[in-house]
């Protein structure tokens, strides 16, 4: 039989298991799909949590400079930035491995440390690929729910971290919820961790966390524990379509495995250029983080103000119980006000929605959206 485009099957070709049957992961909404579906041009994107001030002057000044050779392969060890990083971090640039976005290493975490039958240990509701990327590599995913008050199940990850999974991957402040991870749960997270168990913290939102939270390079520094700390410009320094993250590994050795576990030349010379603009230009992030910390509360206040449920956040995000199904609530803002959020679509958390923090104005309507919403049809109490 010839094999035709019609056909669902690729005849006699075998998928690795794993990966054939991976859960597909929920990107935000296309703005150009998005005007489609809503009619409106103007669409507010509020569902890939990006920076919705842009990022530094800097960043272009230095895409357009003489120095940046896009005809040229970019450094595939990103020694200049690895430098600079190790400098604002205190750290040894041997412990550090930049990725095409931290996705990326999250992806070589799972290559460089599962096999088949692996056990991992993450939370629900999850970043995606905390789980996706452990699938693919054929391990066992076991998720610790959130407790009824919106925040970390201490008792449960305890409890789990116990059995000394093969590799731990919590966010902090945690995607979608919020929350953070203070001081103390913190250390009751650390004091849990067997030996043999990786301890992956996914501080992506770092950034965005209240002064005084706990800074997870510097505590699991201490810590002896065998971890690897994740951070990206995508969210904070807003360079989200430039994709660049980076892991600060407790040994060197887990650095090189990592490395290993990548391609070589993944991180691609606009992006080593941009991160090092950025790292330059730390003043621009931290004011904008300073709006954009002064918004969340505001809009967090208003959701609060019209009945809604809202996770406390140390992010530039917002996850509220929508009071009936998220998907239809997602439905209305983008058809009625041009508004994308994230629906949360894992089971048991099908009513809540992330919201991005955008510009006031964006907020601005998402809230008068979500209000009309509710006076239509008021949240059973
Ligand atoms: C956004 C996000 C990332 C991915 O960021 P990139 O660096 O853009 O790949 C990783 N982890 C969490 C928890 C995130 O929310």
């Amino acid at each position: 039989m010839t094999p035709s485009a019609s056909d669902n099957q690729p005849h006699g070709l075998r998928f690795n298991p794993h990966v054939a049957a991976l859960p597909p992961y929920h990107a935000g909404m296309n703005v150009a799909v998005a005007r489609g579906i809503s009619g409106q041009h103007d669409i507010a994107r509020l569902a890939s949590n990006e920076n919705p001030e842009g990022c530094s002057p800097m960043v272009m000044t230095a895409l357009a400079s003489a120095a940046y050779e896009p005809w040229r392969y970019a450094d595939p060890a990103c020694t200049a930035l690895r430098a600079a990083l190790a400098q604002k971090l205190g750290c040894e640039a041997r412990q550090l491995v930049i990725g095409n976005g931290s996705e990326e290493l999250i992806a070589a975490i799972a290559r460089a440390v599962l096999v088949p039958g692996s056990r991992v240990l993450t939370v629900v509701p999850s970043f995606g690929l905390h789980e996706i990327e452990p699938l693919a590599a054929g391990a066992e995913v076991v998720k610790v729910a959130m407790t009824p008050a919106l925040g970390f199940d201490l008792d449960g990850l305890e409890r789990e971290l116990a059995l000394a999974p093969h590799v731990a991957f919590l966010s902090s402040p945690w995607n979608p919820v919020g929350p953070a991870l203070d001081s103390s749960a913190l250390q009751r997270v650390i004091k849990a961790v067997k030996p043999g168990t990786l301890l992956v913290l996914d501080e992506a939102y770092f950034e965005f966390a209240d002064p005084g939270a706990p800074d997870g390079i510097e505590v699991l520094r201490a810590s002896g524990v065998s971890h690897v700390v994740l951070r990206t410009f995508s969210k904070a320094y807003g360079l989200a379509g430039l994709r660049v993250g980076y892991a600060v590994c407790s040994h060197p050795e887990i650095a090189r495995v990592l490395s290993a576990a990548k391609t070589p030349f993944n991180v691609n010379a606009a992006a080593q250029a941009a991160a090092l603009a950025a790292l330059a230009d730390e003043a621009w992030m931290h004011a904008s983080v300073g709006r954009l910390r002064l918004e969340r509360a505001r809009v967090a206040q208003a959701l609060c103000a019209l009945g809604l449920r809202v996770a406390p956040s140390q992010t530039n995000f917002l996850f509220f119980d929508a009071g009936k199904d998220s998907g239809g609530v997602a439905d209305t803002l983008l058809r009625q006000a041009g508004i994308i959020v994230k629906a949360w679509r894992e089971p048991g958390y099908e009513r809540f929605i992330r919201a991005t923090i955008g510009s006031p104005a964006e907020n601005d309507r998402l809230i008068a959206a979500l209000a009309q919403i509710h006076q239509a049809d008021p949240v059973a109490a």
